[in-house]
């Protein structure tokens, strides 16, 4: 029998020292104190970039009413509360800058707001009657566009999973000092930026926003039908605007433009507070569930 040399008690106590000063170090940056300090508040559209209407109004300025009426109210009843806009006029603004806005300036949730549309559906109908050579009378068509105004509701969307890895790219790129910190090779013993414990951390990184975004989400849904609205659901979706987001981001659809009743109560002064007081709500509740 081969004589093993047993590792002597020294050695075991510094590996063991090692590991669990690793641990300490990852639970302090766990423990560390979590408060939403700013949110970027995103008018949907603006410019060029707005087409979208209903029988007098405008996604572009429905949503930029809304958006700088939400801003002020979070102001009045969240203290130390910073809040950006994308936009706060008629601007069009590219949807890669809005998120790169918010990485920029390590927000804490993205909340996107815009007005939902039913499409047009073409149609082919008798305009008049002619008569062809033989005489014989002959239906004259032309097209028409008529859009279904009877769709309404609410709906928020996240970021789905077609877009992870560009999530992925801007986790690195724009936030890489959510872990690449400057103590991160403290926090982390050493873990090199590209090997595998990275990686695991990026993809935990990654489907935490996933979950708070999805979280976020319900909890604005939740909202909007304890004041009676109809509920479209929470849904995943590819969406450029939210791709790329190194934190909670939501995009929240509050109504149909397409439908008169929504457009009216869009437009309105107590649907305009209604709806941003559902959105002040589920902040409220988001924030107590994840700040420590
Ligand atoms: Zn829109």
């Amino acid at each position: 029998m081969k004589n093993i040399p047993l590792p002597s008690s020294k050695r075991i106590l510094t590996q063991l020292f090692c590991i669990l000063s690793f641990f300490v170090a990852v639970n302090q940056s766990i423990a560390q104190e979590y408060k939403i300090k700013t949110i970027v508040i995103d008018a949907g559209h603006g410019g060029k970039d707005g087409t979208t209407r209903g029988a007098y109004s405008t996604e572009k300025e429905v949503a930029l009413r809304t958006a700088l009426r939400l801003g002020k109210t979070i102001e009045a009843k969240i203290p130390n509360t910073k809040v950006i806009y994308t936009r706060t006029d008629d601007t069009f603004i590219p949807l890669y800058e809005r998120i790169a806005l918010a990485n920029k300036e390590s927000a804490d949730i993205f909340i996107s707001i815009h007005c939902n549309d039913m499409p047009l559906v073409a149609k082919r109908v008798i305009a008049s009657y002619t008569k062809n050579k033989a005489g014989k009378r002959i239906p004259v068509y032309k097209t028409t566009y008529t859009k279904n105004t009877n769709v309404k509701g609410t709906e928020t969307f996240v970021s789905g999973s077609g877009r992870l890895d560009e999530q992925d790219e801007a986790i690195k790129r724009e936030n890489a000092s959510i872990f690449l910190e400057d103590n991160y090779e403290e926090n982390y013993a050493g873990f090199g930026k590209d090997d595998v414990e990275s990686q695991i951390l990026l993809s935990i990184m990654k489907n935490a926003y996933r979950v708070q975004s999805l979280n976020l989400a319900s909890l604005i849904q939740d909202e909007y039908v304890k004041v009676g609205r109809i509920n479209r659901g929470v849904q995943e979706k590819s969406l450029a605007v939210l791709a790329r987001a190194g934190m909670p981001a939501v995009l929240t659809e509050i109504g149909f433009l397409s439908n008169p009743a929504e457009e009216d109560y869009l437009n309105s002064e107590s649907g305009q507070e209604e709806v941003v007081n559902c959105l002040l709500q589920a902040i409220l509740a988001y924030k107590a569930k994840v700040e420590i």
